[in-house]
């Protein structure tokens, strides 16, 4: 079997890897990718939703007035390559659960005039749900459907020869600090785009991740308008069709990333206090979060083996963090330009040093 040239192998076609493969094709290099088609991945069952507030303190998410506008235009251009509508607008309902919750709202409200405000429509939202201590709403919110991008993206890579559709095994490589030979690929490096899979990977497997699980529920609620996100605890979000996705907390004490009872019994408790209006549940699925314990993507070379790359550490927030991101370390690699220093796997150059030596 004669030798296959590239430029980059680059490992998963999870949302990092689509990116990562977009932009450096966009680039003119030559990609290979491999990803082993596993069905429950967080990209493949992630709600997709892009929020540019976080926590009880409704505070704005990190570097989010540069990242959320430039992953809405990321999602419409790669939209636009596979001709699918992939990214919309979809403002956030909060319902507050407690009187500190709606205080922390209300005390941020003068301040973010650009995210936050009062739903004009309070009193409507009466036929849908049971809540007692009103609703704040944070606009503009995005919503990006991963799924038909992940899979239009798939297809786009087989059709071009460009996707092996197999279990990468570290076993079958040769690397040097030049370059990387997988079975008859050789490439000038390989950047790892493996999601929670990463902990495994010999060459960053000493980056701080703390990994969670979580866990979705499908469900059709035929009369539920589908304008808006709803939050109180649970997130509903809308889904393909007449569903919507119901999720999602974060386990960080897990035996096993399968979907559990307890999950789906507590979340049907939840939707009993809080929706009023009937459902039916299809599905249930389960996946772990690339997370890691500064919240902060690893993005960037092995500093002692420059011909292995990392995209990876999205944590929570994959869907805003990984188009930006792709597209920075993409800039680095053809243009040298800067990795924004908190996001540079070098600031872990001293611990990433001994898992090579
Ligand atoms: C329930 C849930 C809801 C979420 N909701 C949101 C949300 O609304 N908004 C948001 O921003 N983020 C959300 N997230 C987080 C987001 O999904 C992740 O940050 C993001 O998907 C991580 O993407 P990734 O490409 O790094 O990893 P992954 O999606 O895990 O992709 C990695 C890919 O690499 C492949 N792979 C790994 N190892 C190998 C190997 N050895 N050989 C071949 N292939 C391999 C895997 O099969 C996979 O396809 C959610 C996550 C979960 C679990």
């Amino acid at each position: 079997m004669s030798n296959i040239h590239v430029d980059y192998i680059i490992l998963g076609q999870g949302i990092t890897g689509t990116f990562l493969s977009y932009y450096l094709q966009k680039a003119g290099k030559k990609i290979i990718v491999i990803d082993d088609a596993e069905i429950f991945t967080a990209s493949r069952i992630a709600s997709g939703v892009i929020n540019p507030v976080t926590g009880r303190r409704v505070v704005e998410t990190w570097m989010i007035n540069d990242i959320m506008p430039f992953a809405v235009n990321a999602y419409l251009q790669l939209g636009n390559e596979i001709n699918e509508s992939v990214i919309q607008q979809c403002n956030v309902l909060s319902f507050h659960a407690s009187v500190q919750m709606k205080q922390a709202f209300e005390d941020r409200l003068p301040d973010d005039h650009k995210y936050l405000r009062t739903p004009l429509n309070e009193e409507s939202l009466h036929q849908y749900f049971n809540f007692y201590l009103g609703v704040g709403e944070t606009n503009p919110c995005y919503l990006a459907d991963i799924q038909i991008l992940l899979l239009s993206w798939k297809k786009k890579l087989l059709n071009d020869n460009l996707l092996l559709e197999e279990k990468f095994d570290w076993a079958d490589c040769i690397i040097t600090e030049n370059n990387i030979t997988y079975k008859n690929i050789v490439a000038e490096k390989i950047i790892c785009c493996e999601g929670s899979a990463g902990v495994h990977n010999p060459y960053f497997t000493l980056l701080p991740y703390a990994k969670n699980k979580g866990e979705v529920i499908i469900a059709e609620i035929p009369d539920l308008p589908r304008t808006n996100i709803y939050k109180q605890g649970l997130t509903i979000v809308p889904w393909k069709e007449n569903l919507f996705w119901i999720g999602s907390p974060y386990e960080w004490n897990y035996s096993d990333t399968n979907p559990t009872a307890a999950f789906k019994i507590k979340t049907q408790l939840q939707l009993q206090q809080w929706l009023k209006l009937p459902y039916k549940i299809l599905d249930h699925w389960a996946a772990e979060r690339p997370a890691n314990v500064e919240r902060r993507p690893f993005v960037g070379l092995h500093p002692l083996m420059p011909s292995v790359g990392i995209l990876n550490g999205m944590g929570t927030k994959g869907c805003s963090l990984a188009p930006f991101f792709a597209n920075e370390l993409t800039e680095y690699l053809i243009n040298n330009a800067p990795i924004n220093p908190l996001a540079d796997v070098r600031r872990f150059s001293k611990v990433l040093s001994r898992s090579i030596s």
